[in-house]
């Protein structure tokens, strides 16, 4: 384990005692109210994903295959998983976004090699035969929300042809509670069902969904990979500018800074009001791939469509297929 240099979470006293053992403290969790040691910093990071594992109707050894990105949340999700004894394969979709993918795979390249882990690169060029700047070209449509729909789709098509039943994925609680607000703020009461860190599969081709870090926020993940020696990669996607999703996590900061443990209390508050997602009913098979859809042609076929007619048609001519999976 690699010696903590800084102190990551808020300013701690001198000679502060680790709440749970004693010893000197070096980590201060003000929304826990907690100050740890290193190793009982790790020992709670280990229990707040037991504890998301145990809102997943999952049985115990099932393989997971861990959705990579290279970043420091799924590089975490994936460490902390292997080391709760999980058998886990490692997915990165290669998106060919220039210098920002070549080092979010180098990350995830480096870090399964160094673990031996078992990983997969899958280049969307060799699957859709574009890279994702190349789609920018060619679609008038947000690129953000392209990436999505196609990151969603690949992963679950890959999955199903890996024979896996569970994609995991390395949302943590920031994501999770500012995306909460978003959807409340928006009064988008469709993903607010869609809100729960476990989702189930839909029929047999479309594998369950899980979140185990949505316990655990970015900079606990941030403390958890340097004690680790996680080199991940922190680069921000060239394509992102103008998303809102920050905004809605600054209000929250805001809050949390006033009033320590408000951010986890609103996320956790709601999800145990709520109750693990009905499997979806109402679905067709894409007249195409024949995956689950709710219209005739899925998201994933679509687009495929439009990109090879984009240059005869009209903006307004260009369908929003709707999504079958959620939101992530
Ligand atoms: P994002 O939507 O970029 O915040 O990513 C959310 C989650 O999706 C990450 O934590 C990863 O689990 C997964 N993910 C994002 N990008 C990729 C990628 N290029 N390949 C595989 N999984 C990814
Ligand atoms: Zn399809």
């Amino acid at each position: 384990m690699k010696k903590l240099d800084v102190i990551s979470l808020g300013k701690i006293p001198s000679r502060s005692k680790c709440t749970r053992c004693k010893k000197r403290a070096l980590i201060h969790l003000p929304s826990h109210h907690a100050n740890f040691c290193e190793d009982c910093f790790l020992y709670y990071f280990q229990n707040a994903v037991r504890r998301a594992f145990k809102l997943f109707p999952l049985r115990k050894n099932i393989p997971l295959l861990v959705a990579v990105s290279g970043g420091k949340d799924s590089l975490a999700a994936w460490s902390i998983l292997d080391e709760l004894g999980y058998e886990t394969m490692g997915i990165h979709i290669n998106l060919g976004i220039d210098e920002f993918s070549a080092a979010s795979k180098a990350a995830v390249e480096k870090f399964a090699l160094s673990r031996n882990l078992s990983f997969e690169i899958v280049e969307l060029k060799n699957i859709l035969g574009i890279t994702l700047p190349e789609i920018r070209k060619k679609t008038k449509r947000m690129i953000c929300s392209v990436c999505g729909t196609i990151k969603r789709h690949l992963l679950n098509r890959l999955a199903f042809e890996r024979g896996f039943n569970v994609v995991v994925t390395g949302h943590n609680l920031d994501d999770e509670a500012s995306r909460l607000l978003g959807n409340i703020v928006r009064h988008k009461d469709q993903y607010l069902e869609k809100m729960y860190p476990y989702l189930p599969p839909i029929g047999d081709k479309i594998p369950a969904k899980i979140k185990p870090l949505f316990r655990v926020e970015a900079e606990e993940i941030r403390i958890y990979c340097q004690l680790k020696g996680i080199e991940y990669f922190s680069g921000a996607c060239p394509f992102a500018k103008g998303a809102t999703s920050h905004i809605f996590l600054e209000a929250l900061q805001l809050l949390e800074a006033k009033m320590p443990g408000t951010k986890r209390d609103f996320l956790f508050n709601y999800i145990k009001s709520s109750s693990v997602p009905e499997p979806e009913k109402n679905y067709k098979n894409c007249r195409i791939c024949d995956f689950p859809s709710y219209v005739d042609v899925c998201s994933l076929c679509s687009l495929k469509e439009r990109l090879v007619s984009t240059q005869n048609s009209t903006p307004g001519e260009r369908s929003n297929g709707k999504e079958m999976v959620s939101k992530s």
